[in-house]
């Protein structure tokens, strides 16, 4: 995926999540002082792509992505929505998040989140995981070919499903970013040769995630990268998961996009 833009982006975060409510123009101002110049908004539900696209309405630097994550269909999950929802209702979140994009072209840059989420099957029965898989690919399905249909970036959640995502995004003439990408080298090599790109955040400066810097060293090995746009046009791309996945030095505070720099300058140290 490419970007022509040498600035820090936070490419996923969830301003539109009410804990932020207060505080926006706060947040906007902190990750502009610490050189954080756009904020990705990331929709999980309908209501929340609409938040999203009214707060890029007030603040230039916030750029909305439209989606539906694919926890609508994990049982356990806050976002669960029942096994009752089918194609019918598949179709109708097409058509809102198609009118919500043609009435808001120069706000929505991207869809999603969208993706799989196989993490929660652990505890699930059979019978679960397999109506729970079915429904997440048709939902994830549906935003590739939204995707397609505007020539927009695709923001992936994938969780224990990533060669599995791969593999359906490979059908599809679409690119974007693999979110918080926590998958081995192989994986990221593949998703990487496919011309997608890999999002790296918080969980990069964890102690116990030796792995996968282990990853991205070996991905990058040798590359003489600086500047934002060197690391972009390598398919690394940063973010923050706000509220989620504070970094190290920030754990036990409430995660903001102003933290990609911190992301950012830990992870060109590792190289
Ligand atoms: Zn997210």
């Amino acid at each position: 995926m490419i970007i022509n833009k040498n600035i820090l982006i936070d490419s996923h975060s969830h301003i539109n999540f009410e804990g932020y409510d207060e505080s926006i123009e706060q947040i906007v101002n902190n990750a502009i002082k610490n050189g954080v110049e756009e904020l990705w908004d990331i929709g999980t539900n309908l209501e929340s792509s609409k938040k999203s696209i009214s707060i890029s309405k007030k603040y230039p630097q916030i750029k909305s992505f439209v989606g539906i994550d694919p926890e609508v269909f994990v049982p356990g999950s806050d976002f669960f929505l029942g096994f009752d929802k089918n194609d019918t209702w598949i179709e109708l979140m097409f058509n809102e998040l198609s009118n919500l994009i043609e009435e808001n072209k120069d706000y929505v840059v991207g869809i999603g989140e969208s993706g799989l989420d196989h993490y929660w099957f652990r505890d699930k029965s059979k019978e679960e995981q397999e109506k729970s898989a079915n429904l997440q690919e048709k939902l994830f399905r549906m935003h590739l070919e939204l995707a397609n249909k505007y020539n927009l970036p695709l923001s992936i959640h994938s969780r224990e499903a990533e060669e599995l995502c791969l593999e359906i995004v490979k059908k599809y003439e679409v690119a974007g970013i693999f979110h918080s990408f926590t998958g081995n080298y192989q994986t990221a090599k593949g998703i990487l040769d496919a011309g997608w790109g890999l999002g790296v955040n918080g969980i990069v400066t964890f102690k116990n995630a030796f792995e996968l810097r282990e990853v991205y060293k070996k991905l990058l090995n040798g590359k003489k990268l600086g500047q934002p746009i060197d690391f972009y046009n390598s398919g690394i791309f940063f973010e923050t998961d706000s509220p989620f996945l504070s970094p190290e030095r920030r754990r036990g505070e409430q995660n903001e996009p102003a933290n990609v720099k911190l992301i950012y300058d830990h992870f060109v140290g590792i190289l």
